[in-house]
């Protein structure tokens, strides 16, 4: 058995690297114990120091039974930024429960000059956008978007996933499993190689992933952006994990 010392306790909603480091920053506070929650989509996924739960909660009814059953003081979501549902969730869950809850999301990507990017709003837009930017295209929004793109019965894909589709792919398309971080130089060779002319992506943000745009810059490809999903109501939000930290700080006072 597990004896703790702690006096607060931290549900940590994650799936994303800033979700692994604030629960790393965290750990440096022996008052403070830290759950993560991942959603279980993963089959390998990257998991964070200390305690882990994996799978769904039921929805915001589940997710604040469980907040209350287990004694969470604070609540941060490091979701994703189109992990929609989840936010949207965390924050309903943590207003019944009566738990303070904080938004951690990184900013999205920022255009430079020579960029050709067309953003659109979401999935159904891209898939309408797509054939007037290009015919051989890498798409990286994921293996749950695969579906989407299936209208586009002209159009050759290079989809890059992290694990295998099960639901129904574009007719003409090549399957690249694999995970980030990418460079620069590998991005520009694996567009090369597969003479792709657009490059389809979230507005994810972040370092990780950031390279293909980086190439399709220097390439001058179109890169056609999806944005992120946007909350009707916007819970506080914090774009670092510094910030986090000072969030919690103040909520879960240390002494
Ligand atoms: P979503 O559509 O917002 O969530 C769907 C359902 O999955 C939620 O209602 C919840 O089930 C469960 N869930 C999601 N995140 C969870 C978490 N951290 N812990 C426990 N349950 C979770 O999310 P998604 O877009 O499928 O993303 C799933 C996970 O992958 C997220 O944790 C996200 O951070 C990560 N991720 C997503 C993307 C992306 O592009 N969407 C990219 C990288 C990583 P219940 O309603 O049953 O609680």
């Amino acid at each position: 058995m597990t004896v703790t010392t702690a006096r607060w306790r931290l549900l940590i909603l994650g799936g994303t690297a800033e979700a692994r480091a604030l629960a790393a920053a965290v750990t440096t506070r022996s008052d403070v114990s830290v759950v993560s929650s991942l959603a279980g989509r993963v089959a390998d996924p990257r998991l964070p120091v200390g305690e882990v739960r994996i799978g769904g909660f039921g929805g915001a009814t589940g997710l604040a039974r469980w907040l209350t059953e287990h004694r969470i003081d604070a609540v941060v979501d490091a979701t994703h930024p189109y992990a929609a549902r989840m936010r949207v969730s965390g924050i309903d869950a943590a207003a019944t429960a009566g738990v303070p809850h904080l938004r951690l999301e990184r900013p999205g990507w920022t255009a430079q000059p020579a960029d050709r990017w067309h953003r659109v709003a979401d999935l159904a837009a891209a898939v309408a956008a797509l054939p007037t930017l290009g015919r051989r295209v890498l798409l990286t929004t994921g293996r749950q978007s695969l579906a989407t793109f299936t209208p586009l019965t002209d159009l050759w894909f290079l989809a890059r996933v992290v694990d295998a589709p099960d639901g129904p792919l574009p007719a003409h398309v090549r399957l690249l499993r694999s995970r980030g971080p990418y460079t620069v130089d590998g991005e520009t060779a694996l567009i090369r190689e597969h003479d792709i002319d657009v490059v389809v992506t979230k507005d994810s943000g972040g370092a990780l992933t950031e390279a293909k745009l980086t190439a399709a810059r220097h390439l001058g490809l179109p890169v056609l952006m999806v944005d992120r999903p946007a909350p009707a109501h916007p819970p506080a939000t914090v774009t670092t994990v510094d910030d986090a930290v000072r969030w919690l700080d103040l909520h879960l006072p240390a002494g």
